[in-house]
C-alpha cells in the first residue's frame, strides 16, 4: 500500500503521520527516569534492523494528534491497517537519515518581559555582584519597572517572538513564569500573555505564578518589605491570580535574602489550597532551606539547586524513593552565563535517585538563551551528565517537573504527537555541536509545525 507524501513540508490535511527513514528514533518511552536509568532513552538504531530504509527500520505512526505507535515500518504498518486506520489517511514525513525524538520540554523560563540587561554582562565582567547591580538600577527590579510599563501587545509580541526561536531548538512546551509584575494587575496581564500564546500555538505554554520573585520597589524601604508583601501575596495576589485561572502552578524565589523557607512554605502551602501545584526555585546562591521544603510539601519540582545541603539532597532522596519524586530542574546555563565554577550536583542527585531535569531559565538577566540544546551541552560540560541523561532531562523528565509526564515528553502510544527530526543521525550529537542548528522537522499534536527541508 502506497502513502501520501507531505506536501512541501506544511501540514498536509491528513489525520495520520508515519515518520520513517530515521537513522534512530529515541522514544524515552516508559515513564520519567532516575538513577541508573537517568540516561537509558530506548534508542532504536536503522543499523540494527538492517539500515536506513529497511523493511523494518525503526518509524513513528501518529493518529489526530497522538502516537498509535513506534516500532519497525513494517510491523506499524500491520498494526494499523490491522487496527483499522486507512493507510492513504497518512501523510509520510521522510526523516533523511536523522535521529528522532520527543519534542523538548523548557520546563523553567521567565519567557514574558520587557527590555533587555545586556549591560550587567559587561558590569560582572568587572566583579559587580548582585547588589551592586541592583545599586546601579540593574538587576530584576529593571525589567519590573520596564515590563510595568509596557504594552500588553508589546510583551506579546516579544513572548511570542522569543516562542518562535525556541521551536528553532525543537522546544514543543514551554513553562512561562510571571514574576515581573510583582503587582495584581501586571501579573494577570503577564500570565494572561503566557495563556493566550499557548492557545495560539503551536508551542504549549505552562503558565506558572511567580509573585514570589522579589519584594517590589514601592515596599522596599519599608523596615518589614519582605513580610508585608508576603501578607499582599497571600491576602491579594494569589486569590486574585487563582480567580483569573490561568496560572497552573506557582513558584516562589525561595534564597536567604529573598523568601525563606518559612515564608516560601506559607506561600506555596496557601497556592496549593487553590489548586495551584507547588514549585521553587531551590538553593541557588546559598543553602537556604529550598530543597528540603520541596520535599516536606511535595513541591512538583526544585529548580536551581546550585548548593542545596545534605538535609537537602537526603529528603529529595527519600521523596523519590518513596515514590513522591520532587523533580531536580537543574539550569546549567544560567550558572555558565554567570561566570560561577560552582556547579549544580547533578551526579549526585543522580546517584541518590532524584529525577534530574534541565531547564534553560530564559530571563533577561541571568540566562538569555532560548536554546534548550544549549543548555544540554552546558549540563554535559558542566554538570558531567551524559548526552542522554541530558536528553531525558529535557523531555520525560521536564514533562514530570510540569505535571504533564502523562501526554508529552516521550514517544509511546496514546501520548501527544510532538516530534522532532534531526540534521544529526544520533541525538547524542544534540549537546556535542554546541548552538548549531540541528532541528529540521518540528511536529506538535501530529502537525508539522516547523520544516527546514
Ligand atoms: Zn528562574
Amino acid at each position: 500500500m502506497s502513502l501520501r507524501l507531505l506536501p512541501g513540508g506544511r501540514a498536509a490535511d491528513l489525520p495520520g503521520l508515519l515518520v520513517t527513514g530515521a537513522a534512530e528514533v529515541v522514544t524515552v518511552a516508559g515513564g520519567p527516569r532516575r538513577g541508573s536509568g537517568q540516561g537509558d532513552v530506548d534508542r532504536r538504531s536503522a543499523a540494527d534492523v538492517g539500515g536506513i530504509g529497511a523493511e523494518n527500520a525503526p518509524a513513528v505512526a501518529a493518529w489526530e494528534g497522538r502516537i498509535l505507535g513506534v516500532g519497525g515500518l513494517a510491523d506499524l504498518e500491520r498494526l494499523v491497517d490491522a487496527e483499522g486506520y486507512p493507510l492513504e489517511r497518512f501523510g509520510r514525513l521522510d526523516a533523511a537519515g536523522g535521529a528522532v525524538s520527543p519534542g523538548l520540554v523548557d520546563p523553567h523560563t521567565h519567557l514574558i518581559f520587557a527590555g533587555s540587561r545586556e549591560g550587567e554582562l559587561e558590569l560582572r565582567q568587572q566583579g559587580a555582584g548582585y547588589l551592586d547591580i541592583l545599586a546601579a538600577g540593574g538587576g530584576i527590579l529593571s525589567t519590573v519597572a520596564a515590563t510595568r510599563a509596557a504594552a500588553t501587545e508589546t510583551l506579546e509580541d516579544h513572548g511570542r517572538h522569543w516562542l518562535a526561536e525556541m521551536l528553532t531548538h525543537g522546544v514543543t512546551t514551554v513553562e512561562a513564569k510571571s514574576g515581573y509584575g510583582l503587582d495584581l494587575a501586571t501579573e494577570v496581564r503577564l500570565l494572561d500573555i503566557a495563556y493566550r500564546l499557548g492557545q495560539e500555538g503551536p508551542i504549549e505554554v505552562v503558565p506558572t505564578w511567580l509573585g514570589a520573585h522579589a519584594v517590589p520597589p514601592e515596599l522596599r524601604s519599608r523596615p518589614d518589605a519582605t513580610e508585608a508583601y508576603v501578607r499582599l501575596l497571600l491576602e491579594e495576589q494569589l486569590p486574585g491570580v487563582a480567580a483569573h485561572g490561568r496560572a497552573v502552578a506557582a513558584d516562589v524565589f525561595c534564597e536567604t535574602g529573598v523568601f525563606d523557607a518559612d515564608q516560601s512554605r506559607r506561600i506555596l502551602t496557601a497556592a496549593a489550597g487553590y489548586g495551584l501545584r507547588p514549585r521553587l526555585h531551590a538553593d541557588e546562591l546559598a543553602p537556604s532551606g529550598g530543597a528540603e521544603l520541596a520535599a516536606e510539601i511535595g513541591a512538583t519540582t526544585a529548580d536551581h539547586l546550585a548548593t542545596p545541603s545534605e538535609t537537602g539532597i537526603a529528603a529529595m532522596a527519600t521523596a523519590a524513593e518513596d515514590g513522591r519524586p520532587v523533580v531536580a530542574t537543574l539550569l546549567p546555563a544560567t550558572t555558565w552565563f554567570l561566570m560561577k565554577d560552582h556547579h549544580a550536583p547533578a551526579r549526585t542527585f543522580i546517584d541518590r535517585g532524584v529525577p534530574v531535569a534541565i531547564g534553560t531559565d530564559f530571563n533577561p538577566g541571568t540566562s538569555p538563551t532560548p536554546s534548550l540544546p544549549l543548555a544540554m551541552t552546558a549540563a554535559c560540560l558542566n554538570l558531567r551528565m551524559t548526552p542522554d541523561e541530558a536528553l531525558a532531562a529535557v523531555t520525560v523528565n521536564a514533562a514530570l517537573a510540569l505535571g504533564l509526564a502523562d501526554e508529552i515528553g516521550s514517544l509511546e502510544a496514546g501520548k501527544q504527537a510532538d516530534l522532532v527530526v534531526w540534521s544529526v543521525p544520533t541525538t547524542r550529537q544534540i549537546p556535542y555541536w554546541p548552538a548549531a542548528d540541528l532541528v529540521r522537522t518540528v511536529v506538535k499534536r501530529g502537525v508539522i509545525v516547523l520544516d527546514r527541508n
